[in-house]
């Protein structure tokens, strides 16, 4: 079983500050958790940290801490009252790169984790130890009824940040160099960065117009491992810009996924790609999805939008949303033309944050197809179907401007441009920001933010149980270099 911990943008600076900005004593803060399942492998999604103040220990100094049991109770009656997770992170103030799990912090360890576990049905219950340019962390592992070791931390910071427990053997000094048609890539940003971007595990919703120029992109950055979602299949109309399609494509009916999936191996013998020609709406995507490093969402529909939106805050997945679109007058005078590129870093504003979701032609776009042709028959609705005018010059801008924020969020090289809106006619660029609403819907307090499996996706019927197959992940990486073993201050 693989175990990872994800903090949501902005959450682990402020643990790393409760734990050692203050002074010579140990300090603990509760995390709690949702959780996501998948078959061989569980993610602990943090969703809320609980610094506990001085007031709330028995005895607390530099290398020794007991909290009041009423305190770690009331803890512990959240956990079973809300099925969250828990997390017990302590700093060990005088350790530095090589902090470790003290003789009595694994004696007491193992106790709680079999109390809990025996108390709590259900929850998984970690440790994580914090020192000065380093960590450690535990998980009981229910189904061995052992402690095992963490896998990997990810912080949603700028950049996204996995960093190693000093459990694990630290990986080799050496990156290896970049395979020779990735040379130039490695240029720019450095082998190490390259090898990242190998690694990560990419969703992308919707492979027409937009979404198969992403796919095209992300093979050439050298991308290793692809889960494709389109129901659609290929129709002549799409041939002006569907990338990497062929008349006998739309002749044959062949899905859009196969159609890119073919794109992506003609590119890159090394990716892997899954092909699911199903809406994301289908459980079986939203199982194939929900264990990803990232999301594009390229289906430029309010539907998709909404599920997409919740499943990045929900599972804490950096999702980048695409949108393109042109208006003419009949006989084609362009009127408006333009698209967009939003990026939700999860902890960090969502789209319901910033109103970007229409929620009326969410709904419509959530009915299934048969009732809303026959509202649009009856006029209640604009048919979402009728041909609106398309290029392939619009979309690869919007495409490539995507694909800049998305090399961006692992390598770095820049402060992030989380919403970027491109006007063709006026051809004009314009780069804005947002904050976090707290009261927004989706991801204000109280909201779905790291809820995981806890709560089902908005138009998503059910969700297969964890485990049957869809939810396996990519082949793990190979080598593990990328990861930091330092805190990444
Ligand atoms: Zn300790
Ligand atoms: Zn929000």
């Amino acid at each position: 079983m693989r175990y990872e911990i994800v903090f949501p943008a902005g959450a682990w600076p402020g643990v790393l500050k409760h734990l050692l900005g203050q002074g010579s004593d140990e300090q603990l803060a509760f995390l709690l958790a949702g959780t996501a399942r998948g078959s061989g492998w569980r993610r602990l999604l943090v969703r809320e940290a609980i610094a506990v103040p001085a007031g709330a220990f028995v005895r607390q100094t530099g290398n020794y801490l007991a909290v009041k049991p009423e305190f770690s109770q009331g803890v512990l009656r959240r956990c079973y009252e809300e099925g969250l997770s828990l997390i017990e992170a302590h700093s060990h103030p005088f350790a530095g790169r090589d902090v470790a799990f003290s003789a009595l912090d694994l004696a007491n360890e193992e106790l709680k984790f079999r109390y809990v576990a025996s108390r709590i049905p259900h929850v998984t219950h970690a440790t994580l130890v914090v020192g000065q340019d380093s960590l450690d962390a535990h998980v009981w592992d229910r189904r061995s009824r052992r402690t095992v070791p963490v896998d990997c931390i990810r912080i949603l910071d700028q950049p996204i940040t996995d960093l190693l427990p000093t459990s694990h053997e630290l990986p080799g000094e050496n990156v290896p160099d970049p395979a020779p048609w990735l040379h130039r890539q490695a240029l720019a940003f450095g082998s190490a960065a390259q090898q990242r971007m190998e690694r990560v595990r990419v969703g992308v919703v919707g492979c027409g117009g937009t979404g198969s120029l992403v796919v095209q992109m992300l093979a050439h950055l050298g991308v290793r491992r692809l889960v494709l979602v389109d129901p659609d299949v290929v129709e002549v109309s799409n041939l002006n810009r569907l990338v990497g399609a062929r008349p006998a494509d739309a002749r044959n009916g062949r899905y859009k996924v196969d159609v890119a999936r073919r794109l992506a191996r003609s590119i890159s013998h090394n990716v892997q790609v899954r092909a699911l020609p199903l809406s994301v709406a289908d459980p079986a995507a939203v199982a194939a999805l929900k264990g990803l490093d990232l999301l594009f969402g390229c289906t430029d529909n309010d539907g998709s939008r909404l599920i997409l939106n919740r499943m990045a805050v929900q599972y804490l997945i950096p999702y980048l949303d695409l949108g393109a679109g042109l208006q003419a007058a009949p006989g084609g005078r362009l009127s408006a033309g333009g698209g967009q590129v939003r990026l939700v870093r999860p902890g960090s504003f969502c789209l319901a944050c910033i109103d970007g979701i229409d929620r009326v032609r969410a709904a419509r776009d959530l009915q299934p197809l048969l009732d809303r042709r026959r509202h649009a028959d009856r006029g209640y609705v604009q048919d979402n179907d009728l041909p609106t005018p398309a290029v392939l010059f619009l979309n690869c801008a919007v495409a490539a401007l995507a694909m800049a924020e998305f090399v961006n969020l692992w390598t770095g090289y820049r402060a992030p441009t989380p919403l970027a809106y491109f006007d063709l006619l006026a051809s004009r660029l314009a780069p804005a920001q947002a904050e976090r609403q707290p009261d927004c819907i989706a991801c204000g307090e109280g909201g779905s933010l790291g809820l995981g499996d806890l709560e089902p996706l908005p138009g998503v019927a059910t969700t297969p149980p964890a485990g049957i197959g869809t939810c396996a992940w990519p082949p793990a990486p190979e080598t593990q270099t990328h990861l930091e073993r330092v805190k990444g201050r």
